[in-house]
């Protein structure tokens, strides 16, 4: 609720304030459990920043962060252990995020011993146990990351993220380094593992086309604000938001043939700086339906029919 992100900015210092990115600046959101809720969004725009303060891998500057009811922004380290469990973490880069000097056993071992799970033995068997629900074969066990594909060692990196049985997973452009038919596996591995093991999913990706296959709900950020969030088919089919329709405006057609043709919208302008965003509404700038108000007041959030929520002056 009303989360902010700020960065203080090295040495920027205008009329003697010191000046901050605010990449992440007054969010509200409610994501349910058992669904995977979508954030897109240019990159810049914060969905990094939004998803690792959420789980408080980063300090929020302001704002409240309630995990099961459970007020958690204000929790001391400590405190924080046992939601530590909950909440898990899988970005881009699947050969970055593993040591490339550990055999995947030890890798896959550290998140018992950090919360001191079980004997050796159990935890071994819990290795072979999370191996092969990620599609694995056991040997993996004594292998190291550079044996193995990209897709591979993303299997790993979610492996480890399910070492936990954690209930939240917040996924940071979790496939987006990789090729197309393998992105669709690990697509589909997340989704597997999601029935059974009840998992809530944040999905951070800058590809509307994943987006559109995994999502049950969609949130779209521009220059850390939420701009328009819906259910996802409703979110596709009717986007009210004049970014989001140009962001769906630019997905490329499977089918350019057979498929009625659309037009694309081509923003002018590059994303202002979120030092200072613009005043008003921040897409401002570039907004092809631009109207006077929009130049001073900012848009406040609205629901409008089938929970489609939007903040754009078009609306009001
Ligand atoms: Fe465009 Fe105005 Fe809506 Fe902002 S509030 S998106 S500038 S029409
Ligand atoms: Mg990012």
């Amino acid at each position: 609720k009303d989360l902010k992100k700020h960065f203080p900015l090295s040495g920027g210092m205008l009329q003697g304030a010191k000046n901050y990115v605010k990449a992440v600046d007054g969010i509200d959101l409610e994501i349910f459990e058992g669904e995977t809720f979508s954030l897109v969004g240019e990159s810049g725009c914060g969905k990094s920043t939004l998803g690792r303060t959420i789980i408080r891998l980063m300090e929020p500057t302001e704002g409240e962060i309630k995990f099961g009811g459970q007020a958690i922004n204000s929790l001391t380290k400590k405190q924080l252990l046992p939601f530590r469990k909950d909440m898990q973490l899988i970005f881009q880069d699947p050969y970055a995020s593993l040591n490339p000097r550990k055999r995947i056993g030890e890798t896959l071992r550290e998140p018992f011993q950090i919360h001191q799970l079980y004997s050796t033995r159990e935890q071994k068997e819990k290795i072979y146990e999370l191996l092969r629900h990620v599609g694995l074969n056991e040997d993996a066990y004594t292998r190291f990351p550079h044996e193995f594909s990209g897709g591979q060692r993303q299997r790993i990196v979610i492996a480890r993220a399910l070492a936990l049985s954690p209930k939240f997973i917040v996924c940071d452009e979790a496939v987006s380094a990789l090729d197309v038919s393998i992105q669709s596996q690990i697509i589909n591995l997340l989704k597997k593992l999601q029935n059974e093991y009840n998992i809530t999913y944040l999905f951070i990706s800058h590809n509307l086309n994943v987006v559109k296959y995994i999502s049950d709900r969609v949130a779209v950020m521009y220059l850390g604000k939420i701009v328009e969030s819906a259910p996802k088919g409703e979110l596709f089919k009717n986007p009210l938001h004049p970014y989001t329709q140009a962001l769906i405006s630019a997905i490329p057609l499977p089918n350019p043939e057979k498929e009625r043709s659309r037009e694309r919208i081509i923003l002018e302008g590059d994303v202002p700086s979120p030092v200072n965003p613009p005043k008003g509404c921040r897409f401002h700038t570039r907004c092809p339906m631009v109207k006077p108000v929009c130049k001073e007041v900012e848009p406040t959030m609205i629901e409008m029919e089938n929970s489609h929520k939007i903040a754009c002056h078009l609306y009001n």
